[in-house]
């Protein structure tokens, strides 16, 4: 930005830093030859390596049912490393630590075979025998694979003397209330909480860690954070994207089960958890938690005015025309999983007391963007005869966590001359103006916290059954008849109708449509 054009100087100076230290470990991904692995973590691993962050003991073995030799895993990883010419030979130092056990899931005997060769790296690579399995398969197989690395003695409880163990678990945990229980209790078998790390990528982002430093850091915001003066709170996740190569995946999920359980509740708990006594994991988790068992339950027999389920039609997306749902490839044609859900939601407690929380979330949407808007209540009585106090915009702040990730804080002003004219104005902060540099990537931020024990930014069992306990009603319902619910929107647009008049009924509209 050009400074002297900027409409108000922020200056950022760096106060105090807490930087902790990585421990040596060993790394297995299960499903490394999948989508997830290349996309994100192999890049994430790279990255880490490169600035230093892992530490100089570590090694990581991929673990995949693909006949890929050792030559051609490292190629494979290679190829996902997006490293420059001049980055050959760290992209090389890095390869040297990558490694390949071909096995199946469930075969004790590939499980020992792994078990050997972890033992071999751990002395080669002096990792102490500490270890982070990751498991990036479907979630068919998790219990599966942690019977399997319990068995073969890979999961020792951690101690103080070491060595640990951790594992972290892709999204989705479980796909209600009952299958998240049953993998909980199968998994228990062989790991205590302590070592369970279930990722949710969204807390790994910057912005989304900084709502709760935002709130917690500065003493303006928490006097005004309640019913009295916030009238409603907003919570965008729009993607302009379809279902891509998760098709399979998607079609059985839904948004629902697939942006609402995990991501969206874990947004909401950071705008509206009370403030943690420390920035301690359990009393951090422990909020998170108070805050999901104080959702109102939403009644079943008035769903339809809480909630939309929509499923998008053929449309234009950024100009370019777009099938429907049920034409994209890998979905079927007759299928009625929701790409769309909005819901309107109450907190139970004296904070939020009658305050409206609307969320929305879809696919094929008219703009990628997520953003959670604090709609303060309008000024009660307008000093100005001419002008009466509804007319004058209410202040609203935007946390806008991708992209152009930033803060801005909306106020009236006047404008200047001899008339009385007032404008709305706003208060920009932006994260790459200021900072002038990439956040980090979400998946390097959470890999790194595992290898530190931190499971801060991990989502603890409580949640995850106190998220699903309340989506469940919905679920119920859904399941019980084809389409139950569904209404058509078509692709490129902000939703269907039924999504607008959510929040018009209650004279208030969304945000940044
Ligand atoms: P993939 O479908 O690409 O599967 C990963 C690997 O698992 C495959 O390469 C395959 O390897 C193995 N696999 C597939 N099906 C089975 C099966 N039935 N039994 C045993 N192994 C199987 O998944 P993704 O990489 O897309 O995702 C991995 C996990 O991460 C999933 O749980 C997903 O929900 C989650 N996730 C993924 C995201 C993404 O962007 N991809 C984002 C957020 C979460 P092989 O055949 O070689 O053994």
């Amino acid at each position: 930005m050009d400074e002297a054009k900027a409409p108000l100087r922020i200056i950022a100076h760096d106060q105090f830093c807490v930087e902790k230290k990585s421990q040596p470990c060993g790394f297995v991904i299960y499903g490394a030859s999948g989508d997830l692995s290349h996309r994100k973590l192999f890049p994430a691993l790279y990255e880490l390596f490169k600035n230093s962050l892992l530490p100089a003991a570590f090694f990581v073995i991929g673990f995949a049912r693909k006949p890929w030799s050792e030559t051609e895993f490292r190629q494979e990883v290679a190829g996902t490393l997006g490293s420059s010419e001049d980055e050959a030979q760290k992209a090389g130092e890095f390869l040297e630590r990558v490694f390949y056990c071909q096995g199946d899931y469930d075969s004790s005997e590939d499980f020992g075979r792994l078990a050997g060769m972890l033992r071999d790296l751990h002395e080669r690579f002096k990792t102490r025998g500490n270890m982070i399995h990751y498991l990036a398969t479907p979630a068919e197989v998790y219990q599966m694979i942690v019977a399997g690395i319990g068995k073969a003695g890979l999961t020792p409880h951690n101690t103080a003397e070491g060595p640990w163990s951790n594992v972290i678990i892709e999204k989705p945990f479980g796909a209600d209330l009952v299958s998240a229980t049953a993998l909980q209790h199968a998994i228990s078998e062989h790991l205590r909480e302590e070592q369970i790390y279930r990722i949710d990528h969204y807390m790994g982002k910057e912005t989304v860690q900084n709502i709760l430093m935002f709130r917690f850091t500065n003493s303006i915001f928490e006097p005004v954070w309640n019913h009295q003066h916030i009238d409603h709170i907003q919570i965008t996740m729009a993607e302009t994207l379809g279902v891509e190569h998760r098709a399979g995946y998607y079609d059985c999920a839904g948004a629902l089960r697939d942006m609402f359980q995990n991501h969206m509740f874990q947004l909401m708990s950071l705008v509206a958890m009370e403030p943690p006594q420390g920035f301690d994991p359990q009393l951090y988790r422990d909020e998170k938690v108070r805050l999901a068992r104080s959702l109102r339950p939403i009644p079943e027999d008035r769903l339809d005015e809480f909630v939309v389920r929509g499923q998008y039609g053929p449309g234009k997306v950024d100009g370019i025309d777009t099938a429907a749902y049920r034409n994209e490839a890998g979905i079927r044609p007759d299928s009625n999983t929701e790409t769309f859900v909005a819901m309107k939601l109450f907190v139970d407690n004296w904070r939020w007391a009658g305050v409206p929380f609307y969320l929305r979330s879809g696919k094929r949407m008219a703009r990628q963007t997520t953003e959670i808007a604090v709609v303060f209540k309008s000024i009660p009585h307008s000093i100005f005869p001419q002008i009466s106090a509804n007319q004058f915009s209410p202040n609203v702040l935007i946390f806008r966590i991708q992209p152009d990730e930033g803060i801005s804080l909306s106020f009236e002003a006047k404008h200047p001359g001899p008339k009385l004219c007032m404008a709305t104005l706003k208060l920009e902060f932006n994260y790459k103006d200021i900072f002038r540099e990439e956040p980090m990537e979400a998946y390097e931020r959470l890999i790194l916290d595992c290898t530190q024990g931190d499971q801060t930014l991990f989502v603890r069992q409580d949640m995850i059954e106190g998220t699903w306990g309340f989506l469940g009603k919905i679920i119920n319902r859904w399941e019980a008849g084809p389409g139950e619910g569904l209404v058509p929107y078509p692709a490129g647009s902000w939703g269907p109708e039924a999504s607008r008049m959510l929040i018009e009924k209650d004279d208030r509209r969304w945000i940044g449509e």
